[in-house]
């Protein structure tokens, strides 16, 4: 037996995908959208809504502060908007989450990034220095929007690590508490694609075809993030990131291979599905050699973290149980991360 949760958004994708805004923002029956996005990239978005367009938010940031929320909900207010538009990542999403938290006003995502955010009823927002995750239906997005076309000028660098960053979201899935066959295929499906996509990207940028493969990649690993629980990868990554300050999408990257080989003796099967998805001898390795053929940080090192900081991350990785493959213990992890520092590959 097995349960499946769909989280229930409309999706429009493919190239020229942004066109269809002004019939989607129609489609929910409002008329006073607020628009976040970058200010490089607001223009013509905010020129495709014309005058369903009531008011502008540029300021969203790396893991939803609340008092950019708080500023966010006084434009809200002042221009009596009716829906959320967000343009970007992860973290344009996620203040268009917090927004609707907080409100309930429908949002419309248009993701140029592959960290799947726009799939997930999870919102991490951080306030006094601390973050906190939440799941609620409230602040799932109404319609979502990929268009392969905003993903061109993604530079390389970001189009690596955020695909990696969608491959943990597959990978995790397949040894997931919550597995299921249903997102088992769409995680294997990920990592197919993204395994295959991102070396092309990085050889041609404006490739489309791998472009479109990625971005698929990423609705589908998406879709595994906000359907099953995830282990100790994302837990690594969200104590780095969260208690030390690395960059999200980074640290994803550099820490997959080392997470998949301390779980490789305790979900076996999955590893052996996922390498086969690589079309690598060994889920761990092959990883670890995909990202090595990439222009993608390595190591924990290259990304600042302090090596006297090893022992401190491990104990507050572990200070709390949580769902996965194989028992945490606290030596266990130290020495993965050690292994993540160096950059060498997992043993
Ligand atoms: P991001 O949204 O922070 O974007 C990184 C940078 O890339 C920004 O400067 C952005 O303006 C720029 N950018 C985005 N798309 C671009 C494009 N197509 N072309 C040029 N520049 C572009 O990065 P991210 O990795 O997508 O998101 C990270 C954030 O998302 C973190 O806060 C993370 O915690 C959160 N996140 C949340 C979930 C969830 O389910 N709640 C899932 C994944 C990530």
């Amino acid at each position: 037996m097995f349960s499946y949760t769909a989280n229930p958004a409309r999706v429009v994708f493919g190239s020229g995908a942004l066109a269809t805004l002004p019939d989607e923002v129609r489609r929910l029956g409002v008329s006073r959208v607020l628009l976040v996005a970058s200010p490089s990239r607001a223009k013509p978005v905010a020129a495709a809504l014309g005058s369903l367009l009531a008011a502008e938010f540029h300021d969203a940031a790396m893991h939803t502060p609340v008092d950019v929320t708080e500023r966010a909900l006084k434009v809200v207010a002042d221009h009596d908007a009716d829906a959320v538009v967000a343009l970007g990542g992860g973290s344009a999403t996620g203040l268009a989450k917090a927004i609707a938290l907080r409100t309930d006003l429908p949002q419309i995502i248009v993701a140029t990034t592959y960290s799947g955010s726009e799939m997930t009823p999870v919102l991490g927002e951080t306030a006094g220095g601390r973050k906190t995750t939440q799941s609620s239906p409230k602040v799932l997005p109404e319609v979502v929007l990929y268009d392969v076309d905003l993903t061109l000028g993604l530079p390389v660098g970001l189009s690596m690590t955020s695909g990696v960053n969608a491959i943990a979201h597959a990978v995790e899935a397949l040894y997931s508490a919550q597995a299921n066959p249903i997102v088992d295929q769409f995680a294997l499906e990920a990592i197919r694609l993204l395994a295959g996509a991102l070396p092309r990207i990085a050889a041609d940028p404006s490739d489309v075809d791998a472009r479109t493969d990625a971005l698929r990649a990423a609705w589908l690993a998406g879709s595994c993030l906000g359907s099953v629980g995830m282990s100790l990868h994302h837990k690594l990554c969200h104590t780095l990131g969260g208690s030390f300050g690395l960059p999200h999408a980074e640290t994803h990257t550099v820490v997959l291979p080392y997470a998949m080989a301390y779980n490789t003796s305790g979900a076996p099967q999955a590893m052996r599905r996922i390498a086969e998805a690589l079309g690598a001898p060994d889920a761990a390795t092959g990883m670890h050699d995909l990202i090595a053929g990439l222009p993608a940080p390595r190591s924990l090192a290259e990304l600042g973290f302090a090596e006297a900081d090893l022992a401190m991350a491990a104990e507050l990785a572990t200070s709390a149980p949580y769902p996965n493959p194989r028992e945490v213990t606290r030596e266990g992890i130290e020495d993965l991360l050690r292994q993540a520092w160096t950059g060498e590959r997992p043993a």
